[in-house]
């Protein structure tokens, strides 16, 4: 994810200060021209479901629209599916896992995920602009972090497909048939990318639901997976509203689920399915600590924390929400924020220069500014820099609130947008007592100068991923995944790809 410095970077962005500004997305998986982002997405005014290898219109006849949240304008209108098509799905799937996808060689399977990759490679600054548009995600992360990486896990997964045996030694290893997967709206191509490349590369199939609110490219992914040739019903991508999710995860021919988003409905889902063998991942919400020690690079430490929480306008799991700051440097670490806060650029996603653009939804946006006024009810102080914010769409300065304390419930629940809770600490104790302090365990961030302390935090945090002296760094050969409310299973590696298989 973001890093600190565009090192490919031909031209990095300079400041009126005369010093480059640092970028705040991710710069390093490829390069790309620098000029503005006139291309055409070529969007389509209708898109239908994809079944069996085929677009096809939905059985209710009905279809919903989806909005660019920058401007509140209509994209397309996206086919609802319901019960009739979610079955036409699996009967799909189940078909080519058995005839056709689970019994090619994993060599074979290989080339389809490779093609997949490379066409998406090929296409990458149309999906970048298509994310920008439905999410209102700026398009330097578009363009630099989610096309690149969903691109990079189909590599990862093509190499392995022929290599899988590799993945529990001495065990033989098979697919389990047919996975049921929904996602979220917060990175809907990556996520496409994260549940459909480890599942077919060990052979099995997918029905798959994308967000209402961005269903964009997972459909134009289908796209991609007609023109690379896979086999029909190997991915069958369904557009819909949650229930359409619901009838997914609960369906008999499910042999795995596969859930990304909320902990809400993580547990309905988990109510839903109790008692089947279906095997689960769930991959769930996030109240992380980053955590600054006062012996830190504090200039590296204000990036990462920027990063952390800013980042996709902190719609982000993983997010550094809480800043756990050791008191002695807390005053410097707040003043440095601030200052580089005030040079962050809030507005038009599909400008290259944006740093934070639109939140995904009117919805989202009103649940972020009730947590505003909870904040300010409780007695924390709330800080945003002077920023201009266009007339239309969604949007909202990136936000910090001092004077936090633990039972506070912006330091306790997820509010997944650009607000940042911070909180002091004296000692490594108090600082992983109140890190640890949270019902979810996805992931956390220690700064700090002292090895001996890294080593030390990252065995008493309870979190999936705890990252040292950065944030938000991901790779498709690292399993991500969460403890306690933050869900059970991975994704990436050689772990995620256990979680599709069954060792015989
Ligand atoms: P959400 O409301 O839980 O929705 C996630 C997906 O589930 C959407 O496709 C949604 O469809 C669908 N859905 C809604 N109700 C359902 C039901 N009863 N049964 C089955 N599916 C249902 O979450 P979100 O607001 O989209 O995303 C934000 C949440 O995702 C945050 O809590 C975030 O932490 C979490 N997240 C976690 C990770 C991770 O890896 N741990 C990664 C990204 C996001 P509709 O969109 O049509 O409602
Ligand atoms: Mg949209």
């Amino acid at each position: 994810m973001p890093t600190l410095t565009a090192k490919k970077s031909k031209r990095p962005p300079v400041r009126a200060s005369g010093r480059a500004a640092p970028a705040l997305i991710f710069g390093d998986l490829w390069e790309f021209d620098p000029a503005p982002e006139t291309a055409d997405p070529k969007l389509k005014a209708r898109y239908e479901l994809f079944i069996d290898g085929q677009f096809v219109a939905p059985a209710s006849g009905n279809y919903f629209d989806t909005v660019n949240p920058a401007t509140e304008q209509k994209i397309a209108e996206m086919a609802l599916g319901g019960a009739a098509d979610v079955d036409a799905a699996y009967r799909a799937a189940d078909k080519a896992q058995k005839t056709v996808w689970g019994k090619l060689p994993g060599r074979e399977r290989a080339k389809y995920l490779y093609r997949i990759a490379r066409l998406l490679q090929d296409r990458a600054r149309e999906f970048a602009i298509a994310e920008t548009m439905d999410n209102g995600k700026p398009i330097k992360e578009t363009r630099d972090f989610d096309v690149p990486m969903a691109a990079a896990h189909f590599f990862y997964h093509a190499g392995w497909a022929d290599k899988l045996e590799y993945i529990a030694p001495g065990r033989r290893v098979a697919p389990l048939g047919v996975v049921g997967q929904v996602i979220p709206w917060n990175f809907p191509l990556l996520m496409m990318a994260w549940k459909i490349a480890p599942a077919i590369a060990m052979g099995n199939c997918v029905v798959i639901k994308p967000a209402t609110n961005t269903p964009l490219n997972a459909i134009k992914l289908a796209e991609i997976f007609q023109d690379a040739g896979l086999p029909p019903g190997v991915v069958n991508v369904i557009t819909g509203p949650g229930s359409t999710g619901g009838l997914i995860m609960a369906h008999p021919t499910a042999a795995k689920i596969a859930f990304t988003g909320s902990t809400e409905v993580g547990k309905v889902i988990l109510r839903s399915v109790a008692g089947s063998d279906k095997k689960m991942t769930m991959e769930l919400g996030g109240k992380a600590a980053n955590i600054v020690f006062d012996d830190a690079p504090l200039d590296q430490a204000v990036e990462g924390i920027v990063n952390g929480i800013f980042f996709n306008q902190g719609q982000v799991c993983c997010a550094g929400s809480r800043l756990l700051v050791q008191e002695s440097v807390a005053e410097r670490v707040v003043a440095k924020l601030k200052n580089r806060l005030r040079a962050l650029r809030v507005g038009n996603p599909l400008d290259k220069n944006t740093d934070v653009g639109a939140i995904v939804s009117r919805g989202q946006l009103d649940s972020i500014r009730s947590y505003l006024d909870i904040g300010v009810k409780e007695g924390a102080e709330l800080w945003q820099p002077p920023c201009r914010l266009p007339a239309k769409g969604f949007y909202m300065p990136p936000t910090i609130f001092t004077g936090v304390s633990q039972s506070h419930r912006i330091a306790r629940e997820e509010i997944f947008g650009p607000v940042l809770a911070i909180i002091p600490f004296r000692t490594v104790e108090e600082a992983i007592e109140k890190a640890n302090n949270t019902p979810y365990g996805l992931s956390a961030g220690v700064w700090t100068d002292k090895g001996s302390r890294i080593l030390k935090m990252s065995t008493e945090l309870k979190a999936g991923v705890v990252w040292a002296n950065t944030f938000n760094q991901f790779d498709p050969t690292s399993p991500f995944g969460g403890y306690k409310e933050s869900g059970f299973g991975r994704e990436g590696g050689r772990q995620g790809l256990l979680d599709y298989c069954k060792l015989v």
